[in-house]
């Protein structure tokens, strides 16, 4: 339980208004987390992280220089002689505890999650905030087992992890990465997106309560410039990341001719295919729930529909009854389905998007949305008439909107669907088992779901294939990109 026994009572007296942000801690500043202490970046440097909802400033965050990444590398390594001895079952232990602690802030955490990116909160508090607590447990669980993971092999951790993570799911993201180093022994240097650094650092200090020994994990913030100095550090034996495609091809070029360990989680275009023998109303939430979640911002968006010609007038007329009913708006509010786009940049991105759709010939559809002043908000979008050779089909937008296509045959779009740079998700509905498991063998992605869309599990793997990455993270393939065998 939370030390704070108001946060409770909060929650239930104002269940219908905007979810209060009164009892939640934010300081003015934050400092980079090195060594156990949080200090000051060298060269005296900070940048304000904002509210997309209303461009306000939140808090100054530090900017790390390769100075400050020296120090951070220096204490994982130092760290690493005896975190990397210490028995399964004691590493376990730190691992539970930092579950645990998240499991108690977790109201504290999926508000400050929602306000510093934009997400609706019902997001955060149902998915991001337990999935990341649900990572921790699962893996703090394979610590004293790595035998078993195994059999037969003598497993090392491999050293210092760098660790580089974007904006999309920032806490969820940092467990995803930190969890399964930790199991294996390794210690960590972290770096945050710069428009959502405020949920790592609140991990920081978690991470600082629990007594895991200082140096084992280091969170550094800052922009690019910082990951690059992470990745570029010879002492880093390992790097993982999870980003843009282009940015991904940056870094494996960078690491190319080193010893270092490279695992890259990065773009997609997810195809979304709908049979005539689905439940059609099911897969239409099921298509809502593939693209506006998390506003699209989401690797693995259904941004591709596949309808089969048969059922394609009912789908999309369904389709556009339940987009007017999508709320769009304040990201603290329950109600909300869609909620800011995280950053002026990225809105610009989607809107440039956009017009390419219109100016290559798209029909596009979108509800009437009032939106609230000064925040970056876009309606939920759905581009018809369109092609395989259209830019909108092809480019990942990262935002809430959905080029349709229609097929008639399972090869035809099984070839449409695997058409694109990316492989890593798609999304088949369909009553027919046999169908599904058909479309799973055929389709280049790393995860197909089945009669459902955007489901995560710490013990699932998840990865792509093509210019979607390589590595897996999640279950026990996700210890694979943290040991190397005698
Ligand atoms: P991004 O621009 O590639 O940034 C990702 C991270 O890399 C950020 O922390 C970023 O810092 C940092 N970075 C930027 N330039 C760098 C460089 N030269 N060297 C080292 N690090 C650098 O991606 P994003 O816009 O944050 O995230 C969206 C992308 O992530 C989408 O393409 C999405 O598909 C992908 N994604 C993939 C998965 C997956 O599991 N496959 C999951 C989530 C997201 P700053 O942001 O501070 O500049
Ligand atoms: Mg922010």
């Amino acid at each position: 339980m939370s030390k704070d026994k108001n946060i409770f009572k909060a929650t239930w007296a104002y269940a219908d208004a905007p979810e209060s942000t009164d009892h939640i801690k934010i300081k003015k500043q934050y400092e980079l987390f090195i060594d156990g202490e949080f200090v000051k970046p060298s060269k005296k440097k900070y940048f304000d992280t904002i509210d997309p909802s209303n461009q306000k400033k939140i808090a100054s965050i530090a900017e790390a220089s390769s100075d400050d990444i020296d120090k951070a590398v220096a204490a994982a390594n130092k760290a690493f002689t005896s975190w990397s001895k210490l028995p399964g079952k004691e590493r376990g232990k730190y691992i539970f505890r930092i579950a645990r602690l998240i499991q108690e802030r977790a109201r504290e955490f999926a508000v400050i999650e929602s306000l510093d990116g934009g997400k609706p909160i019902r997001e955060s508090r149902d998915i991001d905030i337990p999935l990341a607590a649900s990572h921790f447990f699962y893996y703090a669980g394979w610590a004293d087992k790595l035998e078993y993971a195994f059999p037969n092999r003598k497993v090392k951790p491999v050293g210092v992890a760098g660790q580089i993570i974007p904006w999309n799911f920032p806490l969820l993201m940092a467990a995803w990465k930190i969890a399964p180093a930790l199991a294996t022994g390794n210690t960590v240097v972290l770096k945050p997106a710069e428009t959502t650094s405020l949920t790592a650092l609140k991990l920081a200090e978690i991470i600082e309560e629990s007594g895991l020994p200082k140096g084992v994990v280091n969170i550094v913030t800052g922009a690019g410039e910082t990951g690059a100095a992470i990745v570029n550090h010879p002492d880093v034996d390992k790097i993982a990341f999870t980003g843009s495609t282009g940015v991904g091809k940056y870094i494996q070029k960078a690491t190319a001719g080193t010893a270092k360990k490279l695992t890259l989680e990065l773009g997609g275009k997810g195809a979304n295919i709908i049979f005539e023998d689905a439940a059609i109303d099911q897969a239409v939430e099921g298509i809502v729930n593939a693209i506006f979640f998390n506003q699209g911002h989401v690797c693995c968006a259904g941004s591709r529909l596949f309808v089969q010609e048969s059922v394609a007038d009912v789908v999309i007329q369904k389709l556009k009854s339940r987009m007017e009913t999508l709320i769009v708006g304040n990201p603290l509010d329950k109600n909300t389905d869609i909620g800011a786009i995280n950053s002026a940049k990225q809105l610009k991105t989607i809107k440039d998007y956009i017009k390419i759709g219109l100016n290559e010939g798209g029909e596009i559809y979108q509800p009437n949305c009032k939106f609230p002043k000064n925040g970056n908000w876009c309606a939920p979008t759905l581009f018809l008439n369109v092609s395989q050779s259209h830019r909108i089909v092809q480019e990942e937008i990262f935002g809430p909107v959905l080029a349709v296509q229609t097929f008639r045959t399972i090869d035809e779009v099984v070839e449409k669907a695997n058409n694109t740079p990316f492989g890593l998700s798609a999304g088949v509905w369909t009553q027919k088992g046999s169908k599904i498991f058909n479309l799973t063998q055929r389709l280049n992605a790393g995860v197909v779901w089945g009669n459902t869309f955007n489901k995560f599990d710490p013990t699932s793997p998840f990865g792509g294939y093509k210019e979607s990455g390589f590595g897996r993270e999640g279950g026990l393939h996700g210890l694979r990109g943290y040991v190397k065998f005698d």
